[in-house]
């Protein structure tokens, strides 16, 4: 585990007392014997303060930044009394979903025999409604008739958890949604572990359960249980990916595991769009855990094989994410949300999405649309967006964020348009900057001299 650094003054960082003055929180993931919270097991963190070494331990949820959604704190080395343990087991029962996965599946099938006068959706408790239970929610807000279409579409019927410390739920655009699953198919894969994609998991399914000769399956691992009332639980199981997590315990992840399990050639991808805000070493240490798994499916063959994936994340995570996954490269292709204003591409003029595509398969075979700019360069030998020049000092493609970027002979890289050499920071940076250094490298790039907050690789000038 290397120690992920995060800004003081977080929610987390609320979370123990601290002085005054900057403070650090690093990750040292999740460790055996770690207390839980109904999120699962705790993530162990450690707070230093600037200038001293090591720091005091503490437990807190892996799956919830903002303490408001989750307030679990235990110091490592705290001696919990037996009344605090029992006390803490049975807040993690009560704070479970009222109904089982179970139970949703078969109120689902009750629903779907019901006629479309009966079909309720309550909009406050984000639920489908039985006849007898439409008294209870008489002064809810609801959707009458509920389609089979809309029942194929659950992302569309539910609200998007767009609460950004926890669920950050950002749903891909149909452009967006339509080019992953082709590109799927033409890479000849059969089965797709969606984590955290309930979107091209329901395309998925939807186009399965529609066409016969669709022979593309999907299991769906997601937080959001709310997804249980419209899958089986051999196609979705509610998981955290901060912790690897199976909420629905050893037979969750036997479903999972079968899932992996390449029956007659069929191939599997996972396929990812974590919450932005996640830690990326705590999603790469799950995401090891389930490449493990599918390796453990086979017998022999796979060797050191890794289990292929997609993931979807802003690009200047880069290396944060080939820090963990060495053999992973960036795509060019700007992935576009429905709900994100920020990303969406407007209806004139496109507004540049810094959300990329992970993989760990050959670059050259990630065929990127011609009809929307991109271009495959021969020499790079992968598929570069329209503005991104092959560099012949750098012998690449250099830009990052589609735009034409400019080779800097100081820096001896490739750097932003906006940008221009500063003598004193001896580096490329925006105009405007303070050239005061700080010892603590961003969060973002690693760079000294800014927080996360004012990383010039995150604005867009
Ligand atoms: N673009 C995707 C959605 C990505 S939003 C799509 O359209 O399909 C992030 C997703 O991750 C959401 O579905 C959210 O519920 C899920 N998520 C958030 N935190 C999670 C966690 N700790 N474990 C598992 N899934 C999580
Ligand atoms: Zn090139
Ligand atoms: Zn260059
Ligand atoms: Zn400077
Ligand atoms: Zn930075």
């Amino acid at each position: 585990w290397r120690g992920a650094r995060r800004e003081g003054g977080g929610a987390m960082a609320a979370a123990g007392p601290g002085g005054p003055g900057r403070m650090e929180l690093a990750l040292l993931g999740p460790a055996p014997g770690a207390p839980s919270c109904p999120h699962g097991p705790a993530l162990l963190f450690m707070k230093t303060s600037q200038g001293k070494e090591e720091g005091r331990r503490f437990y807190a949820c892996s799956a919830c930044r903002d303490r408001k959604d989750c307030n679990f704190f235990q110091w490592e080395d705290e001696k919990v009394s037996e009344t605090r343990l029992a006390a803490r087991e049975e807040y993690n029962r009560n704070h479970q979903p009222s109904c089982t996965h179970r139970q949703n599946v078969d109120r689902y099938k009750n629903f779907v025999l019901l006629p479309l006068s009966k079909r309720r959706f309550c909009q406050e408790c984000q639920q489908l409604l039985l006849p007898a239970e439409w008294e209870k929610h008489s002064d809810h807000q609801f959707l009458c008739d509920i389609t089979t279409a809309q029942l194929k579409s659950p992302s569309q019927l539910l609200y998007p958890l767009e609460n950004k410390k926890t669920n950050a739920q950002y749903l891909f655009a149909d452009r967006s949604c339509q080019f992953l699953l082709n590109l799927l198919i033409d890479l000849g894969f059969r089965r797709v572990l969606s984590v955290g994609t309930p979107r091209l998991h329901e395309v998925i399914q939807s186009k399965a359960s529609e066409e016969e000769e669709f022979s593309v399956r999907s299991l769906l691992l997601d937080i959001d249980f709310r997804y249980s009332q419209f899958y089986t639980e051999d196609e979705f199981c509610h998981y955290n990916m901060f912790n690897h997590h199976f909420f629905g315990g050893e037979a969750a992840r036997e479903t999972c595991r079968k899932f992996l399990y390449e029956e007659n050639g069929e191939r599997v991808i996972m396929v990812t769009d974590p919450p932005f805000g996640g830690l990326v070493e705590a999603l790469a240490s799950s995401f090891k855990k389930l490449m493990a798994m599918w390796r453990e499916t086979k017998k022999e063959g796979h060797d050191n094989k890794e289990m292929p994936m997609f993931w979807i994340f802003p690009y200047f995570f880069e290396s944060r994410i080939l820090d963990f996954f060495p053999s992973f490269s960036m795509m060019d292709y700007q992935v576009d949300y429905d709900n994100h204003a920020l990303y969406k591409h407007g209806k004139t003029g496109r507004r540049q999405s810094p959300v990329r595509i992970f993989t760990n398969l050959t670059p050259s075979m990630i065929v990127l649309p011609e009809e929307e700019g991109y271009r495959f360069c021969t020499v790079c030998q992968r598929y570069v967006s329209s503005g991104n020049q092959h560099c012949e000092i750098c012998n690449s493609c250099t830009s990052k964020d589609g735009r034409r970027w400019k080779h800097c002979v100081l820096c001896k890289k490739c750097v932003k348009p906006s940008w221009f050499h500063c003598n004193n920071c001896n580096c490329c940076t925006l105009q405007k900057h303070s050239c005061e250094k700080t010892d603590v490298g961003c969060f973002v790039c690693g760079k000294a001299g800014h927080k996360r907050s004012a990383c010039p690789s995150l604005s867009c000038s």
